[in-house]
């Protein structure tokens, strides 16, 4: 079995908004092994996104990361920062949270980089698809020749106003060196965009949504990462693309050998893609484990509401049967301490009045399970009256409704196709 190359320890990270405080992640841990496709799955609004940001430090304001560790494995940078950062140093591994933001900068990249969700709105449309690629290779040349201490403190004259100006008198200098402008087209070529040369001269809104997504592919790849996050990376394209998407990304991990992070509300994508594979909700990681762990053998009944509203092919016509409810409110104020899920939870007992904590549900605790029935079984404490629930003091619970005021049902947020999510 291969080393951890990333372990999430504790991560939190709020929004401090006019509303309130809104716990977007909340105390997630999880490993992700060296060279292996690690999935997070959830609803919309379950905190996934977020958690990815978080990785590759893009939360913005009002977000911050709050706590937690992200150890990464990195044996010459932890040497490189011993000394300076001792508490933020064990053995081979690295606690991004604990070293300046100019290191963790200097690692985007080189170590991590990520493909977002929409590509047409993540390439600039002034620049051609090709330039933009070959910045990110000057990026990552720059970083590589560098001590890795030093990395984040860019000469910026290279992209002053000057320059930029001058790039667009003289054409030959939109591109920053011809080496990068060839490892650009070599990148286009590797994610199979056709003429890869003509294409690089080419602007993004003169590519297809597929063509593009294989472009951000490529970009993301310019530094050679260790870790690329990518964040419904199939989201935005219909069902064909989506494959082809998937097969390249599939293809390239095995290729490079890099470790993947993907995050979707898609369960088909989890499945075609993933060795090992988180399920979040309200922010929490609620069960993770292989592949197996969380299809066939899951013990939270989230997760088994997640795969009940699958469509099932060989029942067609047949009516799918979603998880009832909404998906609560995140803000600080609003959360109950009791499981986030308890008002949707058909098995919710008394045991569940108190937060469930990550119990194994295997010998060598690899797979969790954030639920009190990682412990004792249904029936075991004596189920809940609705008056646990009842904020209005009608008797009613928040289960199975769906009034349009609280968010969106089960059924409108994860689907096996696509769809919009974050
Ligand atoms: S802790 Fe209780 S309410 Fe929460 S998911 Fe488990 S059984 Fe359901």
């Amino acid at each position: 079995m291969s080393e951890d190359v990333l372990r999430v320890e504790g991560l939190s990270t709020r929004f401090f908004t006019g509303e309130g405080q809104v716990n977007a992640v909340e105390d997630v841990s999880f490993r992700v092994r060296e060279g292996e496709v690690f999935g997070i799955v959830g609803e919309s609004g379950s905190g996934k996104s977020v958690t990815g940001l978080s990785l590759v430090d893009l939360v913005e304001s009002p977000g911050e990361v709050t706590s937690g560790k992200l150890w990464y494995r990195d044996a010459e940078l932890a040497a490189d920062l011993q000394q300076e950062f001792p508490a933020a140093v064990d053995g081979d591994y690295v606690d991004l949270r604990g070293v300046p933001e100019a290191v963790r900068t200097s690692l985007r990249g080189t170590s991590f980089s990520m493909i977002f969700q929409d590509p047409e709105s993540s390439f600039n449309p002034s620049l051609t698809v090709g330039e933009q690629i070959a910045e990110a290779v000057e990026v990552q040349q720059r970083a590589s020749s560098r001590p890795r201490s030093t990395r984040a403190r860019t000469d910026s004259s290279e992209y002053s106003l000057g320059s930029l100006i001058l790039s667009f008198a003289l054409p030959s200098r939109r591109y920053i060196s011809e080496e990068s402008r060839e490892r650009a087209v070599e990148l286009l070529e590797m994610v199979g965009i056709p003429d890869p040369v003509e294409r690089a001269d080419e602007y993004p809104h003169e590519y297809s949504g597929g063509m593009l997504q294989r472009a951000m592919i490529a970009q993301a790849l310019a530094g050679e990462p260790d870790v690329l996050v990518a964040d419904e990376p199939t989201t935005a394209l219909d069902v064909t693309i989506q494959a082809q998407v998937l097969d390249l990304l599939s293809d390239l991990q095995k290729e490079t050998g890099m470790t993947v992070l993907i995050i979707t509300h898609n369960l088909g994508v989890i499945a075609r893609m993933c060795d090992r594979v988180g399920v979040m909700y309200a922010g929490e990681i609620v069960e993770r484990g292989s592949l197996a762990d969380v299809f066939r053998d899951n013990v939270h009944p989230y997760t088994a509401g997640l795969l009940g509203s699958v469509p099932d092919l060989e029942s067609v016509g047949g009516s799918l049967d979603p998880v009832p409810g909404n998906v609560p409110s995140l803000l600080d104020h609003e959360m109950a301490d009791r499981c986030y899920f308890a008002d949707r939870c058909p098995k919710a007992m008394e045991a569940c009045l108190e937060r469930p904590h990550p119990r194994a549900v295997d010998d060598d605790g690899d797979h969790l399970v954030n639920c009190v029935l990682g412990e004792v079984s249904y029936g075991d404490s004596p189920p809940l009256p609705d008056e646990y629930f009842d904020d209005d003091g009608d008797g009613s619970s928040g289960a199975a409704t769906d009034d349009g005021e609280g968010g969106k049902t089960a059924e409108e947020s994860v689907s096996t196709d696509g769809g919009e999510s974050r």
